[in-house]
């Protein structure tokens, strides 16, 4: 009976927690159920403790909800303690948490996120200027471009190549109409560039950096009218061709610390004396500086001689300098891996600019890192997410292919599991690195500029496209590391490091940008607090207290969720759809209530020094991110009209992600600061130990089975892609590929009756023979000898003479 009574008072607690009914509602609920519990002590039997108990906890929650008392005994106490511990923040630091908005991220960081919203967020899809531009210009782009030739032979773009981006006012995809841009939504702009890349790297960037972070975006958010009128329409037709340079020898990732710099002086322009900047830069691995006529640049800017009226550190500043500029250094090249985009160093001395130069005019001096960090906030979710994907799904669509055409042991390597396993990986990496993608493109095109989720992009679809190379060179084997014209997969494995390294390196995305910032703004109450304890103005400790107890209430539900989703294996909560992806939707809000209650107890435990705490925040982030791919999975699935087809893929990537966060969060248990806490929590959030295993075998073999064969799933898990039907290296796998699944059965049929498998080798006299002895008909004897044929011209590889090669 004793027992009975402690569950039900445990049971209540959690009931108000988990509900996050507010503090006023619960210390209500908990005085009606003392009084309650007291009178029915006439009627049945109520143990006196229970009845105190009650009590006990409606006076805490008296001293919780009213708000003068709680003021008085806790919050205003902990004000100045919080202010104290408060660490220290940089200009530069704080511009860089503050870009951007925040969107699904707040909802993981909620522990309860709300699926109906997700949801309902629109699906997908390009407008028909959009699709017929794909379907037009940019096929005949990547029609028009040999990857080889273009790598190897030219080093350099060709000149037609060149004029046809320019003609498709290809530079122009973010620049308005009213400017003679195209004015493409982002889903557009990572449609082009996925395309593109799926074809040829070099071409792909060369289109996507004026199309990313630089001068055109700068201008079209900063810029005054004068300068967005006059360089503009010109970006658009590729009359200017523009280049960003912030990056210098010294400052690299902390590309805040340059020693670049614009000293506010007077000089000569255009005859005449006037207010300008005396610069001096030194930049490296600048993305088209070496063909640049518009150079977009990042310094610090000083004024000495108090020419402003103000102080002297003016702060980083942005310009737009003609490359013709007396003094500016531009042409040489670095040689990037795998791809010949142009790339190079630029370098400046005693270059006087006028004040009008600077991006945003003289008002915008000081003001370049935080534009800086608005831009990437959004950008960084288009370009560098497009060629991930691109790179999956290439991946995807060849290796599939490969290994069904490729025979070892008289069977298509595909077959057997352990090159299963690496096919598995690329299909579901794909689907996921692709669902993410796309959600997130809905969301920049809804006008959110989501900074941590663009960093999570970035990083997540880079890395799965490292993954997927990995894999398909296994797969290829020697096809994949001899180099040649027939060669499909060298270039784009060597060029991996590229997306990996720019826009963030990802080391520091993953250990200190994706949960720092994510933390601080994703999270429902720290930034508040942050902001009321920084706040001298007297309503600040209000803020503060109100802060700080929704903060308390919010640890306490989620500990609360954890422990009860836990021991309900995730039945406690709804899932908003029926079918297969229900028991997902409920595993996933389990693990948002778990990965936030884990959060705050780190942050709580660690303070401002856990962003010092790498391999924990790289943990959290990991957490985080797969949190993500996960809603963005489940809300593909949806979008797609739940195609139970598609579920291979959707399973894989489901259980990979959950995998991956247990496993994390596991990590960070383990390595909790305090000793004994992680136990404990590890307790709440995995009470029955840990639910999650890695894809199945059987998941395995039905993703691999799809990359397999030629179905409605694989076409969509590549849609996108530029699909060869030219006689070069990738068009050939198509071709040989479509051939083995047509010969299949006619080729069985002469294994089994004349005992020989059929290869590229023996076909000639064996079909002869099948055909005399009737085992296949004349039709199916063609079908075979072109099957043969094509599966030969893509094993093949090239060979040189030693000139050749040694020149
Ligand atoms: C092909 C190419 C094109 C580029 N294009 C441009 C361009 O157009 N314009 C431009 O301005 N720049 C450009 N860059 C520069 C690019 O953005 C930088 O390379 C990048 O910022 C990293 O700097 P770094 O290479 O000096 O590496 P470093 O900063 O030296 O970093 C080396 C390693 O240390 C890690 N690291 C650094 N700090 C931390 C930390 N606090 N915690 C954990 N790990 C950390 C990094 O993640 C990385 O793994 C380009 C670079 C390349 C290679």
């Amino acid at each position: 009976m004793e027992i009975f009574y402690f569950l039900i008072l445990i049971l209540t607690v959690v009931f108000l927690a988990y509900n996050r009914v507010s503090l006023l509602m619960s210390m209500a609920i908990m005085i009606v159920l003392t009084v309650a519990w007291t009178e029915l002590r006439h009627i049945v039997y109520v143990p006196s403790w229970f009845r105190f108990a009650n009590g006990i906890v409606a006076v805490i929650l008296i001293g919780f909800a009213i708000t003068p008392l709680r003021r008085l005994l806790i919050s205003d106490r902990l004000y100045g303690l919080f202010r104290k511990l408060l660490p220290t923040v940089s200009k530069t630091e704080q511009e860089a948490l503050d870009a951007g908005t925040v969107w699904w991220d707040a909802e993981i960081f909620s522990g309860r996120p709300r699926w109906r919203k997700l949801l309902k967020v629109p699906a997908p899809a390009l407008t028909e200027k959009e699709q017929a531009y794909l379907d037009g210009p940019v096929e005949e782009l990547c029609r028009m471009t040999d990857d080889w030739e273009i790598c190897e032979t030219h080093r350099r773009l060709p000149d037609q190549v060149w004029d046809f981006i320019r003609e498709h006012r290809m530079f122009g995809m973010i620049i308005p109409e009213e400017y003679g841009g195209l004015e493409f939504s982002a889903q557009a702009n990572s449609a082009v560039v996925m395309k593109l890349a799926s074809r040829n790297l070099t071409t792909a960037i060369t289109v996507m950096v004026p199309n990313s972070l630089g001068p055109g975006e700068l201008l079209l958010h900063y810029g005054t009218e004068e300068q967005k009128n006059h360089y503009l329409p010109l970006l658009a037709r590729g009359e200017e061709i523009p280049c960003f340079a912030l990056t210098s020898p010294s400052a690299g990732s902390d590309a805040a610390s340059m020693s670049d710099v614009g000293i506010v002086c007077k000089g000569e322009h255009k005859g005449k004396k006037v207010l300008g900047l005396k610069l001096k830069w030194n930049k490296r691995y600048i993305t088209l500086a070496p063909v640049a006529t518009l150079l977009g640049l990042a310094f610090k800017a000083r004024d000495p001689e108090g020419l402003l009226g103000g102080d002297e550190d003016l702060g980083i500043t942005c310009a737009l300098i003609p490359t013709d500029t007396p003094g500016v250094e531009i042409g040489t090249r670095h040689m990037p891996v795998g791809a010949v985009f142009m790339n190079g160093p630029t370098r400046g001395e005693d270059v006087f600019i006028p004040m009008d130069w600077i991006i945003g005019g003289q008002e915008r001096i000081g003001q370049g890192w935080r534009m800086l960090m608005q831009s990437l906030a959004a950008g960084r979710s288009i370009s560098l997410p497009a060629l991930g994907v691109s790179g999956g799904k290439m991946t995807a669509l060849m290796s599939g292919a490969y290994a069904r055409i490729r025979k070892q042991f008289n069977i298509p390597i595909g077959k057997f599991e352990g090159i299963e396993e690496p096919l598995a990986r690329i299909g579901g990496r794909t689907y996921r690195m692709d669902s993410a993608r796309m959600l997130t493109l809905v969301a920049l095109d809804q006008g959110e500029r989501p900074g941590v989720l663009s960093a999570i992009l970035k990083y997540q679809l880079t890395e799965g496209n490292r993954h997927c190379f990995n894999d398909a060179m296994d797969i290829h084997g020697g096809k994949g590391i001899i180099t040649g014209p027939r060669n499909y997969l060298a270039h784009g494995y060597q060029a991996v490091p590229i997306a990996i390294t720019v826009e963030g390196a990802n080391i520091l995305t993953r250990s200190l940008i994706i949960f720092g910032q994510g933390a601080i703004r994703a999270h429902p109450w720290l930034l508040k607090e942050m902001e009321a304890a920084r706040n001298p103005r007297p309503e600040a400790r209000k803020l503060f207290d109100r802060a700080i107890f929704s903060h308390v209430g919010h640890v306490i539900s989620n500990m609360a969720r954890s422990l009860l989703l836990g021991l309900t294996g995730g039945l406690a909560t709804r899932s908003p759809v029926s079918g297969p992806t229900a028991r997902y939707f409920r595993q996933v809000k389990r693990m948002c209530a778990a990965f936030s209650f884990t959060s705050d107890l780190v942050l709580l435990a660690l303070g401002g020094s856990f962003k010092f705490k790498e391999k924990l925040s790289g943990r959290l982030a990991d957490a985080l991110i797969h949190l993500y791919m996960c809603s963005a999975v489940l809300k593909r699935f949806e979008d797609d009209g739940r195609p139970q087809e598609d579920l291979p893929f959707l399973v894989w990537a489901m259980d990979d992600s959950l995998y991956i966060v247990q496993e994390s969060l596991k990590g960070v248990l383990e390595n909790f600061p305090i000793p004994g806490i992680g136990r404990l929590v590890r307790w709440i959030t995995f009470p029955l130990g840990a639910p999650y295993s890695p894809p199945s075998d059987r998941t395995g073999k039905q993703v691999a089975e799809l990359l397999l064969s030629e179905n409605v799933s694989r076409d969509r898990l590549v849609s996108g892609v530029y699909i060869s039907d030219q006689d070069d290296a990738s068009g050939r796998v198509h071709t040989a590929f479509h051939l083995a699944l047509t010969s299949t059965n006619a080729e069985n049929a002469i294994r089994n009756a004349l005992n020989e498998p059929v290869t590229y080798e023996n076909y000639p006299a064996l079909v002869q023979k099948a055909v005399e002895s009737g085992v296949i008909t004349e039709e199916q004897a063609t079908t075979v000898r072109l099957a043969q044929e094509a599966a030969r011209a893509v094993i093949e590889v090239d060979e040189f003479t030693r000139e050749e090669i040694e020149k």
